[in-house]
């Protein structure tokens, strides 16, 4: 019989991983995808569809091709359970699905309890837009409603968390909008963090663009301290209550939850990996990959997963037919849109050492560059984009 792969999330990660390994092994390892959705929609530009420079449906992208092209079967259902000793994945629907290697690869989940007064069951009162899909379009309808010259407040993630840019280009997205459409309203956000990525670059764009529209409260004045309150639409600040139009409130994070019910998270909330490989520290069955896994100096990014999910795909092979394999090499670039046409960008690569993902060489954009350079930039990103989700999807 031939090998299995099985693999936990069609996003980034996962899918990139079981696309990879059923292409390069040429039929040699049967490769399943477990995924509940059948369409999924990329976090990745979810912030330039707020800002009405990308459509929702062109978020959107399905897993036939990796079924009809690549024979990989796909099971539409949740994994609940890992049984590690048997090498079974229980799943939701009570089925059970036998591996050889398995790759965890389920993204985040939410901290409970993070920001007081805010849960999942609020989030359609206060959604969170950090897993993209219904809760996108929510945001964008709260933000197009919203009364002229109201108040669109975010609560920032503490690190680390998905996208450390995705919070502040969903800001300067959200202000776009506003500039056309509601000139007058105001954005607050508040953040636990002191600082947070490509802030020269971004509060230099927000002064450029949007002059006096957006506020920041960091945790000197008590952005560490906010507690919500959904029903009347209030936000807490360190006891000074702040009633609001539109709340984007983005929790504190940890990996999925299939992760950690499998047993290769440890106390920080995250799976350690070996980087080497991506094979998880506990289980060298196992594989976990992308935001679930505790990536050394790599930034939680679909482009990071995508890369690490090669290595794992590599490793893999090596394991189950003995193809050969190459030192683990990784990459990622974040870029973010400020206003139309002001891309920017930051980004490193990486390789392994025995402790962890290191980087070795790293770029950001400036301040004060030309304006052609930042239209390149941003259009770069549409690029690397087109180019991703076909890496990802087939
Ligand atoms: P995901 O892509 O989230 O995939 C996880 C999959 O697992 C999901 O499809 C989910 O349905 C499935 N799943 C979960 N639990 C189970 C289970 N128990 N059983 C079966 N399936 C399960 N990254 C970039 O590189 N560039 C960007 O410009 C960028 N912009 C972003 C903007 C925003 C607003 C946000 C929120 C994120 C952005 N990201 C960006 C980050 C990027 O989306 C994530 O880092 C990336 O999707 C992580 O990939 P993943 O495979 O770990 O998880």
């Amino acid at each position: 019989a031939r090998p299995r792969l099985v693999v936990i999330g069609g996003g980034a990660g996962g899918a990139t991983c079981a696309r990879y390994v059923a292409k390069d092994s040429d039929g040699a390892i049967d490769v399943t995808l477990i995924e509940p959705s059948e369409v999924y929609y990329t976090c990745f530009f979810s912030n330039l569809y707020l800002g009405g420079f990308r459509t929702f449906e062109s978020l959107a992208h399905r897993y036939d091709k990796l079924a009809n092209d690549y024979g990989i079967r796909l099971i539409r259902d949740m994994a609940a359970g890992v049984d590690r000793e048997a090498r079974v994945v229980t799943l939701a629907g009570g089925e059970t699905v036998e591996y050889d290697r398995l790759v965890i690869a389920p993204g985040i989940d939410f901290r409970e309890g993070s920001v007081p007064g805010w849960d999942l069951s609020k989030a359609d009162i206060m959604p969170h837009a950090y897993k993209a899909g219904p809760q996108t379009q929510l945001l964008k309808s709260q933000v197009e409603s919203m009364r002229e010259g109201g108040l669109f407040c975010m609560i920032a993630p503490p690190n680390p968390y998905r996208c450390p840019p995705g919070p502040y280009e969903r800001v300067s997205m959200v202000a776009h909008l506003l500039k056309e459409k509601n000139p007058s309203a105001k954005i607050l956000i508040v953040d636990p963090k002191p600082k947070f990525s490509k802030q020269a670059l971004f509060e230099e764009g927000w002064q450029k663009h949007y002059p006096g529209m957006i506020d920041r409260i960091g945790p000197d004045f008590g952005g560490d301290k906010v507690e919500v309150r959904p029903e009347t639409m209030e936000v807490v600040i360190d006891g000074d209550v702040q009633k609001v139009d539109v709340c984007n409130v983005i929790p504190a994070q940890k990996a999925g939850a299939i992760a950690t019910a499998a047993g290769v998270t440890d106390d920080s909330g995250w799976a350690p990996v070996d980087p080497h490989s991506m094979a998880s520290r506990v289980d060298s069955n196992i594989y976990v990959l992308g935001d679930s896994s505790a990536q050394g100096d790599m930034p939680k990014s679909g482009f990071a997963a995508n890369s690490q999910a090669k290595v794992a795909a590599m490793d893999i092979r090596s394991q189950l037919i003995g193809s050969k394999r190459f030192p683990a090499r990784y990459s990622n670039t974040c870029w973010s849109l400020i206003d139309t046409d002001d891309g920017i960008k930051v980004g490193a690569s990486y390789e392994a050492t025995d402790e962890k993902i290191a980087s070795v060489s790293s770029f950001i954009s400036q301040t004060g560059e030309p304006a052609d350079l930042r239209k390149a930039t941003y259009e770069e990103s549409l690029g690397w984009y087109a180019g991703i989700t076909a890496d990802i999807f087939g």
